[in-house]
């Protein structure tokens, strides 16, 4: 789950506002155009949900990790460096993992123009190791060089939602051909995901998302908050891709809310869906070399010739790179149920249920929460008041 804001309030206002008297409906997916109304036979009425237990001994842990976010979208380019030819594959603010694999295919065509036999990929993120398997795929011998890998690396602290147009760039920033760019690349990566569904260990699965909304009165929807940037929204161009949220019927789930309504996203189960690529890349003839670098230099020193570079945030320092701004996002985490199969977004909260646990995550200011902000630092009280915000709605779960 990203940004509230970005994967779901622009639409669910709009879709809310579509639906004239639903004032304060809460709900849709990234892409989705407006609410659906509940026809019959598209829901399961009454379907059986499990609670979460909301509690502060559940809190397993908290987690901070930054957006590598650049106004103008990320930085999928060649560029010749001494004798190596460098692809840089980075700057995904909220968006890297779900736009991982369409980012990989546009820059791994960009290395294999002259049909290298090695190539170097630098970083085992989630830009790192998609283009490392597409790069193999492609034929190349493969070594990704990385100061860290699986779980150090800050992908591996994402919220594990496909967001693909989350905190992406600004609108007014971008090259004219991006959003062009951004539906090639989202549609590529949607469709990628499905070679990761119905594994073992579920490294990618479909699941539901519950949106709440409890209106204090039948006035307008409360408006987004105030963002002193225009952050892109391209998910319309790929609604067809995207189920409709459903507006559910009154009593048709435990949630005590007066409008709740539905959709089905994929989710990522980070833990095994890094673990799989990694093991799928190494057991494919990869290699894997831990290693730092501190200047351009060192990376065009490497005897391979052709290099994607993925280094995520970390090109801010290695390439000087100071068009990337920090956008700092906080994650605790609920102990893991595995009978809770589902994400909730009520308020300014977001739980997402995944295998590896229940991520809890506060949505307050918007997409500008955390922008320019660089502390990786854990907030505890963040974390304490995020776990009250879920313990309430489960005080009322079942009590509709
Ligand atoms: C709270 C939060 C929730 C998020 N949720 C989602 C989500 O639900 N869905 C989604 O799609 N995206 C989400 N994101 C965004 C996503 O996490 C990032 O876009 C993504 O992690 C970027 O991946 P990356 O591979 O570019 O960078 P990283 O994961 O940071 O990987 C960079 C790699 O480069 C290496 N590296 C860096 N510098 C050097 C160096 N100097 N020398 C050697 N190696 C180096 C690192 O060690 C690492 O291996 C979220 C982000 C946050 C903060």
């Amino acid at each position: 789950m990203e940004s509230r804001s970005q994967i779901d309030r622009r639409r669910l206002l709009s879709g809310a506002a579509a639906l004239g008297g639903l004032a304060g409906l809460a709900g849709c997916a990234t892409g989705a155009s407006s609410v659906k109304v509940f026809s019959g036979g598209d829901v399961r009425v009454g379907a059986a949900l499990a609670p979460i237990r909301a509690s502060l001994d559940r809190l397993f842990d908290v987690t901070v990790c930054l957006r590598p976010f650049r106004a103008a979208g990320p930085r999928i380019e060649a560029e010749q460096v001494g004798d190596a030819l460098v692809v840089h594959n980075y700057g995904h603010g909220g968006s890297g993992w779900s736009l991982s694999w369409g980012s990989g295919e546009v820059a791994v065509r960009l290395a294999m123009a002259f049909s290298p036999a090695e190539v170097a990929v630098i970083g085992c993120g989630a830009l790192g190791l998609t283009a490392a398997t597409l790069a193999q795929r492609a034929g190349a011998r493969v070594t990704i060089y990385a100061r860290d890998a699986p779980p150090d690396t800050r992908s591996a602290r994402a919220t594990g939602a496909f967001t693909p147009d989350s905190r992406i760039a600004l609108a007014s920033k971008v090259a004219p051909g991006f959003p062009a760019q951004w539906e090639q690349m989202a549609r590529i990566s949607f469709k990628s995901f499905r070679n990761y569904l119905g594994l073992p260990g579920a490294p990618v699965e479909f699941n539901d998302r519950y949106y709440l909304s409890d209106p204090t009165s039948g006035a307008a929807p409360a408006s987004e908050p105030p963002s002193s940037l225009d952050f892109a929204s391209y998910g319309q161009a790929i609604r067809d891709i995207v189920p409709r949220p459903v507006l559910l019927p009154p009593g048709a789930t435990p949630f005590a809310s007066r409008y709740v309504s539905r959709s089905t996203a994929l989710m990522f189960n980070i833990a095994d869906y890094a673990h799989t690529l990694m093991t799928d890349f190494l057991i494919a003839g990869g290699r894997f070399e831990r290693r730092e670098f501190h200047a351009p230099s060192e990376i065009a020193a490497l005897p391979q010739k052709v290099v994607i570079n993925c280094p995520g945030y970390g090109a801010r320092a290695l390439w000087k790179d100071e068009s990337i701004v920090p956008v700092r996002g906080q994650i605790a985490w609920l102990m893991p149920q595995p009978e809770v199969d589902y994400g909730v977004y009520f308020g300014e909260m977001g739980v997402l249920a995944r295998r590896d646990g229940i991520v809890l995550q506060m949505f307050d200011g918007g997409d500008m929460r955390g922008y320019g902000d660089d502390n990786e630092t854990v907030d505890m009280a963040e974390a304490k008041t995020a776990v009250s915000r879920v313990a309430e709605v489960y005080a009322r779960f079942g009590k509709g």
